[in-house]
């Protein structure tokens, strides 16, 4: 079995686990900072969605293989600066990262002049942590509603990245709380050392780079 099966594998156990279709989670292999010739074997292998976290990074290396596969579901799970939304929205069918209200406006504007949208999920800094990106959990049903309603957004999930020094569970529950709440569908937690969890908590897109692809370097490491 490629180690691309197995996480498959996975995750359908830790998804019938909970009484759900393993069609209920979504599979987004990270492929940041990976040599080409992995991601290129996952490609062949049939895996058709991947997360990328820089947008300069993932035009480079994206552009030439949706020549080759006209299906890729590319998304964007890192920071979004206002300048380049544009390259993102040319890239990217999913933002994971949409967290303030400067960025927001930026979107609505560009999707406006454009006429179609990807889909967004609004990023919550579930650990309250000063380095991470996200809205404050206190303040996310505001900015949800606003996103929604003053900015005409297609938000359709929440996502967040709990802290690496803590027990991911009560940020999972706490996050799943949001979407429930919020009447959000989708839910993307979960990572490489704990996506079974994230599942049984609720999520519906996973983030997995490390592994399906092994350790990245961390020489290019971001
Ligand atoms: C890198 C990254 C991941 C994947 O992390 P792994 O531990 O390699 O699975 C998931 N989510 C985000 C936002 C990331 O930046």
């Amino acid at each position: 079995m490629t180690v691309l099966a197995e996480i498959k594998a996975r995750i359908a156990r830790a998804a019938e686990a909970e009484n759900r279709p393993a069609e209920s989670v979504k599979l987004l292999a990270v492929s940041k900072v990976q040599p080409r010739d992995r991601v290129a074997a996952a490609l062949e292998q049939g895996h058709r969605i991947y997360g990328e976290n820089r947008v300069q990074e993932a035009q480079g290396r994206w552009e030439p293989f949706r020549k080759a596969y006209a299906d890729i579901d590319l998304h964007l799970i890192g920071p979004l600066q206002t300048n380049k939304v544009k390259p993102a929205l040319d890239l990217f069918n999913t933002i994971h990262t949409l967290d303030r209200d400067r960025l927001a406006r930026k979107l609505a504007d560009e999707i406006q002049a454009r006429g179609v949208a990807p889909d967004l999920l609004v990023q919550v800094n579930i650990g309250q942590e000063a380095q991470k990106a996200g809205i404050d959990p206190a303040k996310a049903d505001v900015f949800i509603a606003a996103c929604r309603n003053e900015y005409d957004l297609p938000v359709i999930g929440v996502m967040a990245i709990p802290p690496f020094d803590e027990p991911p569970e009560p940020h999972f529950k706490a996050l799943a709380d949001i979407a429930y709440r919020n009447g959000l569908d989708e839910i993307s937690m979960g990572m490489s050392a704990d996506f079974e969890s994230a599942i049984a908590h609720g999520a519906t897109m996973i983030r997995v780079g490390s592994a399906i692809f092994g350790a990245r370097d961390p020489s290019g490491a971001v």
